[in-house]
């Protein structure tokens, strides 16, 4: 591909859309949590109508369109990931009921009260944690459900080091208690919060990238974008085994009132 007329920023983007192109997921999660949270919503049939937001190339949507029956719209930003979540999606045969559109979440096309079921996985943090529950609520049905995973600290305090790291990339971090308060302020009742396992984070999400990146780096040799944006995913990886402890994901699971 010709980059001559390129921004740097659209570069950059185009770099970060394919390296993420080619592993599962784009943030932590895993089958089985996907399952489990679907446990704690109820209120679902074959005429449900969920919406998946900032679902990447689609991990997660093709596990929620293998548990439920109803209709899933999936939305994200980067045209390159709808085109693989389509094809991901015709691909198990869901795409009669499993739909990728690209669009951003703060401008999102359903209709108040539409959804019996909004999800989002490793996305929220793009609006905020506080202004995506309050703006997604009204697009859900009386009962209708949350489901949403947010970076979060585990503790009241803690090293510097991790402490910065954070408040300089999502300053919306906060605790569970405290994202806990929100949600219920937003309208929520809170129906259950957990903390994803480490496999989440080190099979479903760190390993994958492992072989992604050597096989990113030798076709990028030499571009110091791309080098740089590897070393940053690596410096993210090294800092979570060291202080995941401290942070991580967690799921928050609320009911519209
Ligand atoms: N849910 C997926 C992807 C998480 S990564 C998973 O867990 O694997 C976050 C996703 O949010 C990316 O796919 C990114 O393209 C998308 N995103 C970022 N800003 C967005 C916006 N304003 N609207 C919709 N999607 C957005």
């Amino acid at each position: 591909m010709n980059n001559e007329n390129k921004s740097i920023h659209e570069f950059d983007f185009n770099l970060i859309c394919e390296y993420f192109s080619n592993v599962e997921r784009q943030g932590p999660g895993s089958p089985e949590i996907t399952i489990k949270v679907l446990s704690f919503i109820d209120n679902l049939t074959s005429e449900s109508r969920i919406a998946d937001i900032g679902c990447g190339t689609g991990g997660q949507t093709m596990v929620l369109a293998q548990h439920t029956s109803g209709e899933i719209t999936a939305i994200d930003i980067f045209p390159k990931f709808i085109e693989q979540f389509n094809i991901n999606a015709t691909q198990l045969g869901f795409n009669n009921r499993v739909k990728g559109i690209v669009g951003s979440m703060d401008n999102l096309h359903f209709k108040d009260e539409e959804l019996d079921l909004i999800w989002s996985e490793g996305a929220i943090y793009n609006v905020g944690f506080e202004q995506g529950i309050n703006q997604w609520h009204k697009l859900l049905k009386k009962g209708g459900y949350l489901a949403v995973t947010e970076a979060s600290w585990f503790t009241d305090e803690r090293p510097t080091e991790i402490n910065d790291f954070w408040n300089d990339a999502y300053p919306e971090i906060d605790t569970i208690p405290n994202k806990v308060a929100q949600m219920q302020k937003a309208g929520y009742i809170p129906v259950a919060t957990f903390i994803l396992p480490e496999n989440c984070w080190t099979e479903h999400f760190y390993m994958p990238q492992a072989s992604a990146q050597e096989i990113f780096l030798k076709k990028h040799a030499g571009n110091k974008t791309a080098e740089d944006f590897i070393a940053n995913q690596r410096h993210e990886m090294k800092l979570y085994n060291k202080y995941k402890a401290y942070y991580g994901y967690v799921f928050y699971i609320g009911k519209k009132i």
